[in-house]
């Protein structure tokens, strides 16, 4: 049953880090002129209104990318300028009616030499994704369990894939199912950028998914460089129901580009302060970690 819609959250603040940690991504893949091979786990709608109902009853994204709203072009570090500037072309420049989700920034990075696959389970947003990736003949969307992705187009013709995996951490089987997917990833890919996004503060620990993802890397023989980019507020977020919002969220990326780690640093320093200013006017900014968890010996 898939009861979790991204439109309730989209453009909140942990949409803001991910998604300026997928334009450094996509970024630094584009930066070769080599083909690569964009798939998406879990990919939702592809962008979402901000005045829709759902986005209005929660409102996160009044704390999340309404606080770019007005900044001037190129106030932001690179990485957190390409997602702001995808923002605009988004909403073609006007105001802030629609916000871009993963699927639309990766859309917007991809060349013709480029090729995508999408994978979203629930039927209204497999939907809008597909009409949007229509006039895209090299993207393809499906309606199955993007688990699947990792083992039906891997290891991809390009020879160079970046997978970016989303879950909304539903079932209690997903530890499982994620460290099987990416165990299977390497092993048929073991040179693949893998991005997998947690939240801090819900119902899986992020300890244990970190821990998850870095078993798997530590299943190859190869060994698989893991870089974990963490935010974390410094002050708890009330929502408007009164229940605590999450604490933050991270990204572990498997054999990341090479430079990303500087970039990514300073666009999510900046980006973090930004949603945070009450708490860095206070002396207690919110936390970028940068961490590399080096895979114990098994
Ligand atoms: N990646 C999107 C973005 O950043 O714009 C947000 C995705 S949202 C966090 C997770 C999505 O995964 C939901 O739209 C949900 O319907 C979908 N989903 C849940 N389980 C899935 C599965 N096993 N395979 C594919 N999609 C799934």
């Amino acid at each position: 049953m898939l009861s979790y819609r991204h439109a309730f959250h989209a453009g909140n603040d942990a949409d803001v880090i991910k998604h300026i940690t997928l334009c450094g991504l996509l970024d630094a893949m584009t930066r070769k002129d080599k083909p690569f091979l964009y798939l998406e786990t879990h990919a939702g709608a592809g962008y979402y209104g901000l005045q829709s109902l759902r986005a209005r009853e929660t409102g996160e994204s009044d704390r999340g990318v309404r606080l770019f709203k007005d900044l001037a072009p190129g106030a932001l570090p690179h990485d957190a300028e390409l997602w702001l500037e995808r923002v605009r072309a988004c909403n073609a420049g006007a105001g802030l009616r629609r916000y871009p989700g993963s699927p639309w920034l990766a859309k917007s990075f991809l060349r013709t030499q480029d090729r995508a696959v999408f994978a979203e389970l629930h039927p209204v947003d497999h939907g809008k994704l597909t009409r949007l990736m229509r006039d895209s003949p090299r993207s393809t969307v499906v309606q199955q369990d993007g688990y699947e992705l990792l083992r039906a187009f891997l290891p991809p013709v390009e020879r160079r894939a970046l997978v970016l995996i989303d879950p909304a951490y539903e079932t209690r089987d997903e530890l499982a199912r994620l460290h099987r997917a990416l165990v299977e990833g390497l092993q048929r890919f073991a040179t693949g950028v893998f991005a997998v996004w947690y939240p801090l503060g819900a119902r899986h620990g992020a300890e244990a998914i970190v821990a998850h993802v870095a078993r798997a890397a530590r299943s190859t023989p190869r060994p698989v460089k893991t870089l974990d980019l963490r935010w974390e507020r410094a002050v708890p977020q009330e929502r408007g129901d009164g229940t605590i919002g999450l604490r933050g969220a991270g990204m572990v990326i498997l054999n990341p580009p090479f430079g990303l780690e500087a970039s990514l640093r300073e666009a999510l320093t900046a980006a973090a302060l930004r949603l945070e200013p009450e708490a860095a006017g206070a002396g207690r900014g919110p936390r970028i970690d940068v961490s590399w968890p080096v895979p114990e010996s098994a």
